[in-house]
């Protein structure tokens, strides 16, 4: 059984501002006792370093508003460190600055263990194989001290833990062709299970602390011999070094990587002219799974079964498996084979499952969201898209980050991506810092595509944009709206309203108007800003709750007064559109 959800505390009142009713949305977080979904009504942190990198380039402000992951890649990150893409903020800055927004959720990834990245260079770190002490003392300490100070007791803290570590020590280690000897290394001594389950225990401690530990992603451990082996040995970390099972709130999935949310157009069970896909697709390779939202589901259950708690959830990063644009198939391959019925439906279009490294075609994918599909508690952006992933040349830096050859789109590959091409972009930074070119293609091929809405400020107002204000032709019915009124009282009413996207294009950056009747009035708000002029409502969503994918839905709710029955209001229209 899942934990019971909070339920949301919308009607508070709030304050109002002086010309016409301005209340801003977001559920109060508030109570420390821990809620089941973290990110359910929650408003998430945006990270004003990202956002401004993200809005300088053209047509970035569509995105600069959504929420990313603050990581704390090396010690002095933790205090800020003038990198191009940390900037100044240290965590205490990303918190308060958190405190500004009337955020309710801030995601920051721990990222620092001993001997990092052990089965590649390019996000080598700081600490040597052996200073686990370092890693405890100067890194988890002090942020342990940071999360736990009272002013933060309102936010909630998603922890990621330690991308790409434990699974290294399943798949790279022993007899395996993908071995290597830094990995070997880290499980002989121990500190990649040692590091994680300390850090799974001092910010388990911190009530408002939500940790999700890295399960790496489908084409990495989805093969059986990869599975089970993974949960257990996260299982062993979450009972080491003073952690209990109960730290971990969760797994987070794919992140930084690009593997394909869905793939829409085949299973891994399918048979196509007595062909199993499973068996004989090069891709698929005897894969369990083909994408991120049934490995991360089924990894979920594998984790119960290890015997983490049955109330855990899921986050799956996002940020890059989008793989939309001109090139994107929209229906199955030929089925003459199963290699041309995978090849032609694929909608990840990488050279391998095993590649990494800044990838070429590669778009933004779902904008983040809580509680999308069952056993996912959030689609996340934790990698900030546009960050490098590694450089595709040496480049000597004092961050301690190597050179990877799977960044060098010359290479031809080792054993860990099949000894194919690369496929990364060529001219790419180091890892972690702002790769713009990158930025750019993974706007182009966003998938869902960025709406071009006058909601999106990217786009503001272009004539013939579905959905601007007063653009002549725009198509009407493209959307819906449910209005209910949830409870009622002599002087006032609570309703909660559903807009419905029903046109075939995501809408990113949304405005509800309505004529609210009968003298009514709109006092409060939660999930969108809404505001009154007269009998005019408009309402608006940002962050997590900014966008509505094609086909899909955003719902929030508001406290109103009246002084007569209440009357149903009219004359909705999203984004200037009139609604159906
Ligand atoms: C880099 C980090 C960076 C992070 C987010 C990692 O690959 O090693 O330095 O902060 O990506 O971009």
């Amino acid at each position: 059984m899942r934990r019971p959800h909070r339920v949301l505390a919308g009607v508070a009142a709030s304050a109002t501002a002086a010309a016409g009713l301005l209340v801003t949305g977001g559920a109060p977080a508030g109570a420390a006792e821990r809620v089941d979904n973290p990110y359910e009504g929650a408003k998430v942190y945006v990270n004003p370093i990202w956002a401004a990198n993200a809005a300088a380039e053209p047509g970035g402000e569509a995105v600069a508003d959504q929420p990313t992951g603050v990581w704390l890649d090396r010690i002095s990150a933790i205090y800020g460190n003038d990198s191009p893409t940390t900037g100044s903020y240290g965590l205490r800055d990303h918190l308060d600055e958190a405190l500004e927004q009337d955020a309710d959720l801030v995601q920051i990834v721990i990222y620092n263990l001993p001997g990092r990245d052990c089965a590649a260079l390019a996000s080598n770190g700081e600490l040597g194989p052996d200073e686990l002490d370092r890693y405890e003392s100067e890194y988890i300490d002090p942020i342990a001290e940071i999360l736990s100070d009272p002013a933060y007791a309102g936010l909630r803290i998603v922890a990621t833990i330690e991308i790409d570590s434990l699974p290294n020590l399943v798949t790279n280690v022993g007899s395996r062709p993908t071995a290597t000897e830094q990995c070997d290394e880290m499980l002989a001594n121990g500190n990649y299970v040692n590091g994680v389950g300390y850090a799974l225990n001092k910010l388990g401690d911190i009530p408002n602390v939500y940790n999700y530990v890295d399960a790496g992603h489908h084409g990495w451990i989805g093969w059986d011999d990869n599975f089970e082996p993974s949960a257990e040995i996260m299982f062993e970390a979450a009972n080491a070094n003073g952690a209990e099972p109960s730290d971990v709130h969760g797994f987070i999935a794919n992140t930084a990587n690009y593997s394909a949310l869905e793939e829409p157009h085949f299973d891994v069970d399918d048979v196509v002219n007595g062909q199993q896909v499973r068996a004989e697709s090069s891709w698929i390779d005897w894969n369990r799974y083909v994408d991120e939202l049934s490995f991360a589901q089924a990894f979920r259950q594998q984790a119960v079964e290890e015997g983490f708690d049955p109330g855990i959830g899921m986050l799956i990063d996002t940020s890059r498996n989008g793989w939309g644009g001109p090139d994107r198939p929209d229906g199955p391959g030929p089925t003459t084979s199963a290699e041309a019925y995978v090849e032609g439906g694929r909608v990840d279009r990488r050279i391998h499952v095993g590649n990494w490294c800044n990838q070429d075609g590669a778009g933004l994918g779902e904008r983040p969201r809580a509680n999308p599909e069952p056993g996912i508690d959030a689609y996340v952006w934790m990698k900030p898209p546009g960050e490098s992933d590694g450089s595709s040349e040496e480049i000597p830096n004092d961050e301690g980050k190597g050179f990877d050859r799977m960044c060098d789109p010359t290479y031809g590959g080792n054993p860990r991506n099949g000894n194919s091409a690369t496929g990364a972009l060529p001219d790419a930074p180091i890892s972690g810092h702002w790769f713009s070119a990158q930025f750019q293609q993974l706007l182009r091929n966003a998938y869902p595509p960025i709406g071009s809405d006058p909601g999106d400020p990217g786009d503001p107002g272009d004539p013939g944009d579905p959905g601007d204000p007063g653009d002549p032709g725009d198509p009407a019915g493209a959307c819906t709206v449910d209005y209910g009124v949830q409870n009622q009282w002599n002087t006032g009413y609570v309703a909660q309203v559903t807009v419905h996207n029903t046109s075939s294009s995501a809408v990113s950056g949304w405005t509800l108007t309505f004529t609210n009747p009968n003298g009514q009035r709109v006092t409060s708000a939660w999930n969108a800003t809404v505001s009154q002029q007269g009998d005019q409502v408009t309402a608006t969503g940002s962050g997590w709750n900014g966008s509505i994918p094609a086909g899909g839905s955003v719902s929030f709710g508001f406290q109103g007064t009246l002084t007569a029955a209440h009357t149903t209001p009219t004359g909705f229209t999203l984004n200037g559109s009139t609604c159906d």
